[in-house]
């Protein structure tokens, strides 16, 4: 009978970062979809500055950046006039190699990652082929597949990740509960081409009525894409609608001016999040996990985020360099940030839908006066860049985080400090265990670190630690997806390997 070590549903971007990184790890994986090509349509655009810093682990970041789009910046317009402009190019500087917001449509996204699947590591999507059901046995799953040609496959894996979409078996199967509900409005995307003053590359968003849309730029000269709401009763014939049938009210107000609608697609957005990420040897991701609205640009984002949440770990148990229990930290990492995540894209969601005479003076008065205000602070523009970018997202208090070194909490992402002299995350291509010293360290930890194989970065003093709020002489344990697991001041070693025993974690260290 088949078997892999894991089986992966759904050849979405969750599925085929977990398929890339698991393979680059040296797992053995499956992945099916049950569809006969890649989705054709743009999808999720923003691609978050976190997900380009993980993606320098496969090599993958240059070629996003290369092929989309750097959005300069955000408009916001009232009547028919831009009131307010918050300049993008540059809003993270300092903070990450990737300060900017980027544009690539989901399904050039999806074609990058199946080709670097296939080049680098000659896996290919099973295409066609559909999970019907599964079963958990002591040691393994059993799960029965529809092929291309009708015939049923019985195959079996180590662990079964269901990266399956919104309307995941895999959860359905389990039995999870997905609470949470579904907005009144209908959203509609349309991919155009089109002419006016808000086709200059840059985001628009019209805060004038409760038809919100905004308008994204795309690559190409004239293209973009407008996501917009429907509401009245409209929307209860949405699966009819057509791109005339929408109010173009709003349209009018951005002054756009439509040559060619190419794509054109109503959907319905809910909120909900997975009672559980995890049952037994089984896995939930991505949208199978949690859906929310797209305000902010987060759900393939978080979907990724949990792929390369969880790959390190299911590798490290399924080659010894760990216990199972270490798979109970993905649901508790990832769970805590999808829950957020929902509450707040819901307020900013309800905030630009919401109706009324009240909500009409807060968008069209109060916001066009706050926007340029709050945005001419720079603490303001770092707070947005930071939690948008997912550049904040921790894991703080968590069973795998410990200790506080400078400004550096056990769990935080490692903050970025460049100077002329280098950059600290260099080193972070390497999805391994390691340890970085920013200063001096003692004699011990250096021997303690050669004989474990444990890679060791010491880098001399500079001021640019300093300013990223990094500590002098003390150390960070990393770990693979470059989270901080230990920060610590002391230059001890013994730290690090009661962390590890207490966690039953053996790392192969080389
Ligand atoms: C019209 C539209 C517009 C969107 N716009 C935005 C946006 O602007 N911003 C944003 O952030 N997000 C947007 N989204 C959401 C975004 O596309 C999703 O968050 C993202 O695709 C989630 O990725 P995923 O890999 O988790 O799931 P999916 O992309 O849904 O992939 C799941 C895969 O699993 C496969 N599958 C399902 N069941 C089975 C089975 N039983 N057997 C085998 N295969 C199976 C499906 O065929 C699919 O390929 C949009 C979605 C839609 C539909």
């Amino acid at each position: 009978m088949n078997r892999s070590d894991v089986l992966i549903i759904g050849a979405g971007p969750t599925g085929l970062v977990l398929a890339l990184w698991l393979s680059k790890l040296g797992i053995a994986v499956r992945i099916i979809d049950k569809t006969s090509e890649p989705g054709t349509t743009s999808r999720a655009l923003a691609v978050q500055a976190r997900t380009l810093e993980l993606y320098r682990q496969l090599d993958l970041s240059d070629t996003v950046v290369q092929n989309g789009h750097k959005v300069a910046a955000a408009n916001f317009w009232v009547k028919g006039e831009p009131v307010a402009r918050l300049p993008l190019s540059s809003i993270g500087e300092g903070l990450t190699p990737y300060a900017f917001l980027e544009m690539y449509p989901q399904d050039e996204h999806e074609r990058l990652l199946i080709d670097r699947l296939e080049a680098g590591f000659g896996i290919t999507v099973e295409r066609n082929t559909e999970l019907h059901s599964f079963e958990q046995t002591g040691d393994g799953v059993t799960a029965r597949l529809r092929l291309p040609d009708g015939q049923e496959e019985t195959c079996q894996a180590c662990y079964l990740a269901g990266c399956d979409g919104a309307r995941s078996i895999v959860r359905k199967t389990l039995d999870t509960g997905f609470p949470g509900g579904t907005y009144q409005q209908i959203f509609y995307v349309a991919d155009v081409q089109a002419r006016g003053p808000t086709f200059n590359g840059e985001l628009h968003v019209d805060l004038d009525e409760a038809d919100f849309l905004a308008v994204f730029p795309l690559a190409g000269e004239g293209r973009a894409r407008l996501i917009g709401t429907v509401r009245d009763e409209r929307a209860d014939r949405a699966e009819t609608l057509q791109f005339e049938d929408i109010s173009h009210r709003a349209i009018e107000h951005l002054k756009v001016q439509i040559d060619k609608v190419n794509w054109f697609s109503t959907y319905r957005v809910h909120h909900r999040v997975a009672d559980h990420f995890r049952t037994g040897r089984a896995f939930l991701l991505g949208d199978a996990a949690h859906v929310h609205s797209p305000a902010g640009g987060q759900g393939m984002n978080t979907g990724i985020g949990d792929a390369i949440n969880l790959a390190w770990k299911l590798a490290a148990v399924l080659t010894g360099g760990a216990s199972a229990k270490l798979l109970d930290s993905y649901e508790t990492e990832r769970i805590a940030f999808a829950r957020r995540l929902v509450a707040t894209t819901d307020r900013v969601f309800s905030f630009v839908t919401a109706e009324g005479r009240i909500a009409d003076v807060l968008r069209t008065r109060v916001a066009p006066f706050l926007i340029p205000k709050m945005t001419s602070l720079e603490a303001a523009r770092e707070f947005l860049f930071r939690t948008v970018s997912q550049t904040t997202l921790n894991y703080r208090g968590m069973p795998l985080s410990e200790g506080v070194a400078g400004h550096v909490h056990g769990g935080d992402r490692l903050p970025w400090a460049h100077d002329g002299e280098g950059d600290n995350f260099e080193p972070l291509k390497d999805p391994t265990w390691q340890v970085h010293v920013y200063g001096d360290t003692s004699d011990e930890m250096i021997a303690w670190c050669t004989e474990h194989h444990l890679p060791l970065q010491v880098f001399d003093w500079r001021p640019a630690f300093e300013a990223a709020g990094l500590a002098r002489n003390g150390f960070y344990l990393l770990r693979p997806d470059t989270y901080v697991a230990i920060a610590d001041y002391s230059a001890d070693p013994k730290v690090i390997e009661r962390y590890f025993r207490e966690r039953e974690i053996r790392p192969f260290f080389g």
